[in-house]
């Protein structure tokens, strides 16, 4: 898949404000600093359509990008900031569970894990969420130019066994830096929009 066109469609925290219309969606999700920006950014080609920031948790609300007028991406807020209140954290986990559990045009998502680390409770628990939602996924592990390929061949057992990964579903090294694993998201991406 090409993609030829990206516009910024809108921002939503409840359902209300979520756009209208029935193109389908595909939504990226994952811990703050995971690389999600510069993932999108990389996909779409736009260096600048997915704010990159080295603040982490600065993007609070859920961003919704319409792409070649076929389908809407949707980044979903990062979560697992440590830096933020208690009751902040609660109002991201209810966030992302409310688009998860109730968005009809929804085909797929993307978790974003960095390569170099174990999955955390949350990434897990994100995971166990789209299992448990039936919602079709794919595991996209970021910054793979950090590693040698023997340290990935180690990592990818970690992070495998750490999900655990369930047998449907890839895992995905990519790059924002090479553009490694690009065409493959953007196959995934494709087999969802026409689902
Ligand atoms: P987000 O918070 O998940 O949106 O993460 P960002 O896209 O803002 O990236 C967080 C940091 O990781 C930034 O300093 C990026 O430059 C860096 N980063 C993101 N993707 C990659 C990658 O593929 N390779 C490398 N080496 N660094 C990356």
């Amino acid at each position: 898949m090409k993609i030829v066109s990206a516009e910024f469609v809108t921002s939503a925290v409840k359902p209300g404000g979520y756009p209208p219309g029935n193109l389908p969606e595909v939504a990226f999700v994952g811990r703050s600093n995971v690389g999600k920006s510069s993932l999108i950014n990389k996909l779409v080609n736009r260096k600048g359509l997915a704010r990159t920031s080295k603040t982490p948790g600065r993007t609070q609300l859920i961003n919704f990008f319409k792409i070649n007028d076929a389908f809407i991406l949707v980044d979903l807020p990062g979560y697992g900031f440590a830096r933020v209140p208690g009751e902040v954290k609660e109002k991201w986990g209810k966030m992302i569970e409310g688009y998860l559990k109730h968005r009809e045009p929804l085909k797929g998502v993307a978790l974003l894990l960095d390569c170099r680390h174990t999955p955390t409770a949350q990434d897990r628990q994100m995971y166990q969420w789209l299992l448990h939602y039936g919602v079709p996924a794919v595991v996209v592990a970021t910054k793979i130019d950090k590693l040698s390929n023997n340290q990935w061949a180690k990592q990818q057992s970690v992070i495998k066994k750490a999900l655990p990964l369930a047998p449907e579903h890839k895992l995905i090294p990519f790059s924002a830096e090479t553009g490694r694993g690009k065409e493959e998201v953007l196959a995934v991406l494709e087999g969802w929009v026409h689902s």
